[in-house]
């Protein structure tokens, strides 16, 4: 493979729109058919329970006619036909890997897939890295779980498939193992790391410990806190398409697999689809892989960037906004995480090496607790009044900050979780 070319898969990622869109209707059609040819009762149910027969259903635009699914029906139809559901696109005995969804909103989810269904997957991610800079003859470190919660193992091999040195890491557990892993990085010091910033700060400070530089001595750099690095990926859950797009060196949207999906943001009171800009649930129609979803609603608040990119690929952007369960919503207005992060950033007080803060659920004000360093002598009675007047400003709401000294807000071994109940 040519490491100087500037996109992975060049005939799809720069198809005219026009092709891209009978691409998206050819493979669209296929999995209509299997719902009635494999069979999968559960969509087949549900198409037939709105009316809808095979013949209803004959381009791209009547997509729309199709009712969304929740996870929660996905649990439902599991319990409903153990253990795997009725809603699988592949008998079982043609899959050959098995992943669990985290569980964090209920009981988990089975994913399954097929060796089709994998290569689909290691395609999309390959494709989505190469815009990284990742290149045949690189190294990358990473600290992804592994065992039933797949992420792991679907980085691992979709970096490997471009040729890449995987260096699975695994999240931090425990001094031990922390010790070993900083040790392995010394040895080899990386080309490229992808950290969450939680895990990348443990690593650095047991680095700074063993009196390295973790920077010098390792190659890590510790960035990838600023909120604006949420735009730079996107992904439709492992049960989906876990790497749905990712960003160019515009780093202005992550660019979607739209070979691969029909994606739809969508407003959730009206259930219309959203234009540029406008905020909506992230809703996804899988066309390539065995075991797909119909119109999967993933309960994740997402906008569309709709202008051509100057890079030349013609999928369309999508910038990933946060989870619909984080939506904060505060005389009327609805905040996510993100909107805060943006605003905690314009305050080094309170963002140096990184913001750490919680969201506490309340209507009336949007209530914070924001980590700053007490050895930097701040007032701040005085930094919780600005803190209070920029909000105001950028996100039109009135609110409560609480300022609470570094360590006091929990830190999680993966993925931090920005908004609490009391
Ligand atoms: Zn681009």
């Amino acid at each position: 493979m040519n490491p100087d070319r500037r996109y992975y898969d060049p005939e799809v990622q720069t198809m005219p729109r026009e092709g891209l869109r009978q691409l998206q209707a050819e493979r669209l059609a296929w999995q209509l058919d299997r719902v009635w040819s494999v069979p999968v009762p559960f969509f087949r149910r549900k198409l037939e329970a709105a009316g809808l027969r095979r013949a209803d259903l004959r381009g791209l635009d009547d997509l729309t006619l199709v009712p969304t699914t929740l996870k929660d029906e996905l649990r439902r139809s599991e319990e409903e036909h153990p253990p795997f559901g009725d809603y699988r696109g592949a008998p079982i005995e043609a899959c050959v890997r098995l992943g669990a969804s985290t569980g964090t909103s209920g009981r988990p989810t089975l994913i399954l897939w097929t060796p089709k269904d994998l290569a689909v997957d290691h395609a999309a991610s390959a494709r989505g890295r190469w815009r990284w800079g990742l290149r045949p003859g690189m190294s990358l470190a990473n600290a992804h779980p592994f065992g039933m919660n797949a992420g792991g193992w679907h980085f691992s091999h979709g970096v490997e498939m471009l040729g890449v040195l995987n260096v699975p890491s695994g999240p931090p557990v425990g001094d031990a193992h922390v010790r070993d892993v900083v040790e392995v990085w010394r040895r080899l010091r990386p080309d490229m790391y992808r950290l969450f910033g939680n895990v990348a700060r443990t690593y650095a400070d047991a680095a700074r410990a063993l009196g390295l530089d973790p920077e010098r001595d390792l190659n890590l750099r510790i960035a990838g806190d600023h909120p604006s690095e949420q735009y730079l990926m996107v992904s439709s859950g492992l049960e989906a398409l876990p790497l749905l797009g990712s960003a160019c060196d515009e780093r202005d949207g992550a660019h979607l697999a739209e070979d691969l999906a029909v994606v739809e943001v969508i407003d959730h009171r009206t259930r219309r689809a959203c234009g540029d800009g406008e905020r909506g649930n992230l809703v996804v129609t899988v066309l390539e892989k065995d075991n797909f979803l119909l119109r999967y609603d993933l309960e994740d608040v997402v906008r569309w960037n709709t202008k051509p990119c100057p890079c030349g690929e013609t999928h369309r952007r999508l910038f990933y906004e946060g989870r619909v369960r984080d939506v904060v919503t505060v005389g009327g207005r609805e905040i996510l995480p993100i909107d805060v992060a943006f605003v905690l950033y314009e305050f080094p007080e309170v963002s140096r090496p990184s913001a750490e803060y919680q969201i506490v659920r309340a209507s009336d004000a949007l209530r914070l607790r924001v980590e700053y360093d007490p050895a930097g002598a701040v007032d701040t009675a005085a930094l919780a009044g600005r803190l209070r007047e920029r909000i105001r400003d950028r996100l039109g709401v009135p609110s409560d900050v609480e300022l609470v000294a570094r360590g006091a807000v929990p830190r999680f071994a993966y993925k931090a979780a920005r908004v609490v109940d009391c």
